[in-house]
């Protein structure tokens, strides 16, 4: 096929639909110059030359010099000079570009196709000797450095001792003869390193430079940025040859860089920067400082220097109709590289831009206001996973910071708060007002109420999925965690972070979105959330077809959650709601209690607390369904550990203690994950779901009574593998419901369903579902089950999984198609085939994860459930799934 594509002279032959083929520079420099747009003619070799060429033991396809010469001709013909034409040289830089923006790849050469000879040209065809030496000078270093491998500073080193054997300070103050003699020792020295005399030859300096560009692509640092973000080694690049234009051709000349809005807020507003008499490598070198394009710019960057709206107003002028032209084209932000040459406007690049997330919303939200796309497009525009960045507390930018440590950026959201070390303190403080940051070595089911209560949480162990930071995230509340330097005094009066003493009650300040730790109360800025945001959300829910719902359990939470748009609840925890510390007590008592009779004394004074947590959140949540999870974890997790411990619930309980300490190594568990939990406990203890079902039924009716609204109430029962467990446990509850419904003297609608979240119960939804009126996918569980991989051990090996590619992510993260995402779709086929309106949801850390909402959105689910400051994030990936 083809190999090379020519652009240029008012045409070309490639389109920006094909990145694949001519990589992303160079099929937007086609795109522009067939827009009419003043291109400088050049032509791209193509991706699949690359791709020949590392399969054909580096060797280009036959036919490539052909077409590289007939391209390289019609250059010539447009610009109307030669390639080593002694008295009219054409010149050209080479370029890579690869599909995606690869950092690792070959740098730009410029001024390819001096020589002596040719430079020598140059200065008296453009009556300018100066800025020919001075191109001649920079085609040396890049080449050198680019391409012959040599080092920049180098040559760096003999410019510096040049100028300082003349006094000279600046670049500007060298004469066309100063730039003669430093190409003299530029060229001494590359042969002195090299062997051999800087090449003379055009075509070996455009051969050498195309070579340079495919060998890049398999350089250490192309393959590691490729590794890092997944871009795959058969793409290859393509090479781009360009005719050269002159931004250095004296005071009429500049080169810049633009966005045409401003990438950081999406304010529309030109955001650039230009440099006069200067090629494009200045602007970034920072040789000299660049200036602003717009006069408003100019206070906004602190520049001093005139903008080029001042100093070149006409060519201002038509850079900005052509930033017009492109916007529209593209329809979107550009990101813009471009040249004047002796008052005349050049194109050299253009690309969608990067941009913040606040400017992604502000940018989709103002290009539909404009009507340049329509909301659908809008809201396909902002990358779900970004709003994250936008629905927490951040640090004041302006504010004075003193960066103590560093740990992992666990949960976002910047906090700040005196330091305690434990969670019931955690918990005091709180209660009289105070803010806190709790401070711990790693963090346990038992510190719920300390991290509820913390502002933030900062821990010295753990990685990204330890409970601190699951918990955390999961409660929108900041942590970072794993911070390695951090060490608790001993008497736990103090913590050493940063070779300096923290003691309790003094303030700190971490950011969960960068991992870092600060000394003293660095102030916040709240979220925005309406403007932008709102508008974006709203026009998301109109195309949007599952429901969110959120995973809260505390009445604070569930405000959050209807703040942010959830739906409902989706699962509400039960066993956080004991671990307080007085009903910690009672929850142990009735554990180690043997009888059922004793069970039921401590059972009886959880109730009264148990349905007082259900008040408050049904009266939050009044108006939408609340799914409630009936008891599931190991009941070792409650156990007391000391023996002072088991004595304090042995008083309570009024039981001997040696008893209770001879149950309590009974109740311990191999492998508790398998363990007695989830509805078997509900088997062996009916008792505790009894009061589960009592208290969360005679919550539900008190709040219709008081409200006259009521939450439809969903019973969910954990861990079921077989429908006799959950037809067993069916009976209990309605019954419980009956006599609730009978004390009351009023009926709720209410649901029973039951998690799926064991292969064998999503292998037999059939039968399971002529049992429950609802699914919910818990898919940390089913992960775990499907894998036979236990979360909390994973840390030691899945990461390394991960990284050699035996996964292609972290199950837990998002969401395993093939194998958890078989199940599910299994269980949904199965269970609606025997029940069509069976309800069917997902619970857990995937249904936050955008790419397992577009899974669920595939197989049908009915809703998604997610932490409350996810329920944002879940709400756009919905809406992008079902678009
Ligand atoms: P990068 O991908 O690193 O941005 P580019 O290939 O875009 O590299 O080149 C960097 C800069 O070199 C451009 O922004 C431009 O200023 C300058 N440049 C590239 N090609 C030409 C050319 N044909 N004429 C003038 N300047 C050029
Ligand atoms: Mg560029
Ligand atoms: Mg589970």
């Amino acid at each position: 096929g083809k190999l090379v594509y020519a652009f240029g002279g008012g045409d070309a032959e490639g389109r920006t639909g094909m990145k694949d083929l001519l990589g992303g520079k160079g099929a937007n420099l086609a795109e522009m110059a067939s827009l009419g747009l003043p291109v400088p003619p050049g032509f791209t070799i193509t991706t699949e030359v690359c791709t020949a060429f590392y399969a054909n033991g580096r060797q280009y396809p036959d036919g490539l010099r052909e077409e590289v010469a007939s391209a390289l001709a019609k250059v010539e013909e447009v610009v109307g000079a030669r390639f080593g034409d002694a008295s009219n040289p054409l010149l050209v830089s080479v370029r890579s570009g690869a599909r995606a923006s690869m950092p690792g790849m070959m740098d730009t050469v410029l001024n390819l196709g001096l020589n002596d000879e040719t430079a020598k040209g140059l200065a008296e065809r453009s009556g300018d000797e100066r800025f020919a030496y001075d191109s001649y000078r920079r085609f040396i270093q890049m080449y050198a450095d680019v391409v012959l491998g040599m080092a920049h500073h180098d040559f760096e080193e003999i410019l510096d001792d040049y100028k300082m054997d003349r006094d000279y300070v600046l670049d500007t103050e060298l004469s066309a003869s100063d730039w003669r003699g430093v190409i003299a020792e530029y060229k001494r020295a590359v042969e002195h390193r090299l062997g051999e005399p800087f090449p003379q030859d055009p075509q070996a300096q455009l051969w050498g430079a195309i070579d340079a560009v495919f060998g890049s692509w398999m350089n250490e640092r192309s393959k590691t940025y490729r590794r890092l973000n997944n871009i795959p080694e058969a793409w290859g690049t393509a090479v781009n040859v360009q005719a050269m234009v002159f931004g250095n051709m004296g005071q009429t000349s500049a080169t810049g860089v633009a966005f045409t809005r401003d990438p950081s807020t999406g304010e529309n507003a030109i955001y650039g920067e230009y440099l006069i008499n200067a090629q494009g490598e200045d602007v970034v070198a920072g040789i000299r400082t660049p200036q602003s394009l717009t006069r408003d710019g100019r206070e906004r960057q602190g520049t001093d220097g005139p903008s080029l709206e001042e100093a070149m107003p006409e060519t201002y002028a038509e850079l900005l109709s052509v930033f017009e032209t492109l916007e529209s084209h593209y329809r979107d932000m550009q990101d813009i590289e471009f040249t004047i040459q002796e008052g005349t406007l050049w194109m050299l690049q253009t690309r969608t831009g990067k941009r913040t997330a606040k400017a992604a919303l502000k940018i989709a939200v103002d290009l539909c206001e404009e009507g340049k796309i329509d909301a659908r497009e809008a809201v396909m525009r902002v990358d779900p996973s970004a709003l994250d960045q936008l629905l927490h507390p951040t640090l004041d930018p302006d504010a004075p910071r003193d960066l103590l440590t560093r740990g992992l950026p666990a949960s976002p959201g910047a906090a700040s708060g005196e330091v305690v070390f434990s969670a019931d303190e955690a918990e005091a403080a709180a209660n009289a007002g105070r803010r806190v940051i709790l401070v711990r070595v790693e963090t346990s089911p038992e510190d719920i109420h300390g991290m509820h209560a913390a502002a933030g949480i900062l821990t010295a162990r753990g990685g990204m999925t330890s409970h601190a930071a699951v918990v955390a995230r999961g409660m929108g509340r900041p942590c970072v965690c794993g911070a390695g330097d951090l060490r608790m005094e001993k008497d736990g009066e103090a913590v050493i972070a940063g070779g300096r003493r923290i003691g309790r009650g003094e303030a700190i300040t971490i950011d969960g979105a960068t991992g870092e730790v600060f000394f003293g109360a660095v102030p916040t800025v709240e979220p925005e959330l309406s403007g932008d945001f709102a508008t974006l959300m709203g026009w998301a829910d109109g195309f949007r077809r599952m429901g969110v719902r959120a995973n809260a359990e505390t009445p604070l939470d569930a405000k959050t959650a209807r703040g942010f748009g959830a739906e409902g609840i989706g699962l509400c925890r039960t066993e956080h709601m004991f671990f307080d510390a007085e009903r910690i007590l009672a929850v142990r008592e009735m554990i180690l209690s043997e009888s059922e009779s004793s069970r039921q004394a401590a059972l009886a004074k959880l109730l009264p607390h148990q349905r007082s947590d259900f008040t408050e959140l049904f009266t939050v949540m009044r108006g939408l369904p609340v799914t409630v999870r009936l008891l599931d974890p190991p009941l070792h997790e409650f156990l007391p550990q000391s023996d002072e411990e088991i004595a304090e619930v042995a008083r309570a309980a009024g039981a001997d203690p040696e008893a209770f300490s001879r149950r309590a190594r009974q109740l311990e568990e191999q492998n508790p994950m398998l363990g007695h939990r989830g509805c078997r406990l509900g088997i062996s203890y009916p008792e505790i779901y009894e009061m589960q079902v009592r208290a969360l039924m005679e919550a539900a009716c008190d709040v219709v009574a008081e409200t006259g609204e009521a939450v439809v109430p969903e019973v969910m029962v954990p861990l079921v593998a077989t429908r006799a467990e959950l037809s067993r446990l069916r009976t209990r509850i309605e019954a419980v419901a009956d006599a609730v419904f009978e004390e009351k003297g009023r009926r709720l609608d209410y649901l029973v369903g039951t998690m799926i979240e064991l292969p064998r119960a999503a292998l037999t939804a059939d039968e399971i579902a002529g049992d429950a009126e609802f699914f919910s996918f818990g898919t940390n569980d089913l992960t775990q089950t499907t894998f036979g991989l236990s979360r909390d051990d994973a840390g030691s090996f899945l990461p390394a999984y991960v990284k050699n590619g035996l996964l292609p992510q972290d199950p837990f993260v998002s969401l395993d198609k093939e194998g958890v995402g078989a199940l599910v779709r299994i269980a949904a086929e199965k269970g609606r085939a025997v029940k069509p309106d069976l309800k069917l949801g997902i619970c857990g850390e995937h249904g936050g994860d955008p790419a397992s909402i577009a899974f669920c959105e595939g197989v049908g689910l009915t809703y998604v459930s997610c932490s409350p400051y996810r329920v944002p994030i879940a709400r756009l990936a919905a809406a992008q799934a079902a678009i």
